[in-house]
């Protein structure tokens, strides 16, 4: 049975011709086959079109004006879209060196004209076979991209994903004279938890803490790392000290009032100390490094914890 179904949706295909009976004759054997049809009649039109929407293939004749059918081919390739493309040249040109013509200017295949219909679509399968193993291939990488950079316990950003992009955050916070905040937090007696409840309610403890942070923060502007342990990293960019105190002021009260469900029917509360330090490029005029930031927060840390707990120190970085 012919297949021309993603898993849930159907391909779509751009017809280009410049001759209204052939895209006629194609987009209709194609529609019957389930496929959606966009057509062009050139080139320059089919290049507009794919540059608003990726369309995963492309059957194509070679001689049009404005822009022919190589000329397409190469404007395709030169595109970044988010999937491949699979091109298929329709032509009534077939020397062996037009063959090798097409193909060099990156279509992925070759059928002459008049074609054959069977064959045709038989071509079209073959390349969504590829065209899915490329998207399980790009989906398999961007899984192993994400688990690379997550804490598997809690889903937030890992230690690495942090030691790579603070320093990407510093160098913005640089350029567009931002001032970029971080928040160091360890959580308070946090062996305790795992002495008297188990180490599995301290993990729920966690990921619960987790949340807490995420959901006090801006959605994909402020981000949290796990730093290591029961310690993390918030990190708070454009935002000033008095700004960031405020917002971690918030969070620590928020956690100090949450009741944890830790299991069998137990709820806990905890705190955490919090280090807060800003770096402002308009007042600090040196670049710093990510171990410099980090340390000043970590020393404020140490202060909340040394002035007993549960509270926020904070300070400019000098
Ligand atoms: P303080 O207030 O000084 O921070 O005291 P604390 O008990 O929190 O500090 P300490 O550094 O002595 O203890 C940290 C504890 O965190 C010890 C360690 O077993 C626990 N911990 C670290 N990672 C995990 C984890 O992934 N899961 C659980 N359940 N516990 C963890
Ligand atoms: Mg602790
Ligand atoms: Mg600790």
């Amino acid at each position: 049975m012919f297949s021309c179904h993603f898993k849930d949706s159907t391909y779509s295909i751009l017809v280009v011709d410049d001759d209204p009976v052939s895209r006629t004759l194609l987009e209709r054997i194609l529609k019957k086959e389930g496929f959606n049809v966009i057509t062009a009649e050139n080139g320059e039109e089919a290049l507009n079109l794919f540059k608003n929407q990726y369309i995963p293939i492309i059957l194509t004749d070679w001689m049009m004006p404005k822009m022919n059918g190589l000329e397409l081919c190469r404007a395709i390739r030169q595109i970044e879209s988010s999937g491949y493309v699979f091109i298929i040249i329709i032509t009534a040109k077939d020397s062996r060196d037009d063959i090798v013509k097409g193909l060099e200017a990156g279509a992925d295949d070759y059928v002459n004209k008049p074609f054959y219909p069977p064959e045709l679509l038989a071509r079209i399968k073959t390349g969504i076979r590829i065209l899915e193993l490329e998207k399980s291939l790009r989906e398999a990488n961007e899984e192993i991209k994400r688990l690379s950079i997550t804490d598997p316990l809690t889903g937030c950003y890992n230690r690495g994903y942090l030691m790579e992009y603070l320093p990407k955050e510093i160098k913005r916070a640089v350029r567009y004279s931002h001032p970029l905040s971080i928040a160091m937090t360890d959580i308070d007696h946090f062996k305790n938890v795992n002495d008297t409840y188990g180490h599995q309610a301290g993990d729920i403890v966690l990921r619960y803490l987790v949340e807490l942070m995420r959901s006090s923060i801006r959605d994909a502007i402020d981000w949290v790392a796990r730093y290591g342990g029961e310690e993390f990293v918030i990190v708070i960019p454009e935002t000033g000290l008095e700004d960031a105190k405020k917002v971690i002021e918030r969070l620590r009260k928020r956690i100090e009032a949450t009741e944890i469900d830790i299991g069998n029917d137990k709820k806990i509360k905890i705190t955490a100390s919090f280090g807060v330090v800003c770096f402002d490029p308009r007042i600090k005029k040196e670049m710093v490094d990510i171990d410099s930031i980090i340390k000043e927060a970590d020393k404020f840390l140490y202060e909340a914890k040394n002035e007993g707990r549960n509270r926020v120190k904070a300070g400019l970085l000098a």
